[in-house]
């Protein structure tokens, strides 16, 4: 029997407050980055977007359905803004980016809804994780180590 590669992604699990919403996905917090958005509601809601290795890493453990979870959704309704009905905590979202013609499917957890890693190795320090800033306010994608104006560090 081998060893798993050292360089595996690993499996997190994360919660909100209250711990009514638990998640698992896979999430590289060495090369990968927290992404900080100065539209409306990234910035209003000082979202830190942790998106998972692959969308199919992400489960919902608890509730066992979305339809459970508090879901905001305005303008066009491409995103769904998944917070915890009871302690209203903000822990995912999921939806599309809209580009031009073009519609990119996005997900991300919040960074800071990270409880634990499954193969028991202490949880990254996320003081170490490179943040970028994207100018959502404006509908690009272009990564910067700097925020947009209206955005925050
Ligand atoms: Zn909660």
């Amino acid at each position: 029997m081998s060893a798993a590669p050292s360089d595996a992604t690993p499996t997190h699990t994360g919660s909100c407050h209250c711990g009514h919403v638990t998640y698992t996905g896979s999430f590289d917090l060495v090369s990968g980055h927290i992404i900080k958005c100065n539209c409306s509601i990234c910035h209003k809601k000082g979202y830190f977007l942790l998106s998972p290795t692959s969308t199919a890493s992400f489960s919902l453990l608890t509730p066992t359905s979305e339809s459970e979870l508090a879901d905001y959704q305005f303008a066009k309704k491409l995103v769904h803004h998944y917070a915890c009905p009871k302690c209203s905590t903000s822990v995912y979202i999921s939806g599309f980016f809209e580009m031009g013609d073009e519609e990119i499917p996005f997900m991300a957890v919040m960074a800071n809804t990270l409880d634990k890693r499954l193969d028991g190795e202490p949880l990254e320090d996320l003081r170490k994780v490179k943040i970028k800033y994207i100018d959502g306010r404006h509908d690009k994608l272009e990564l910067l180590d700097e925020p947009f104006p209206g955005g925050a560090w």
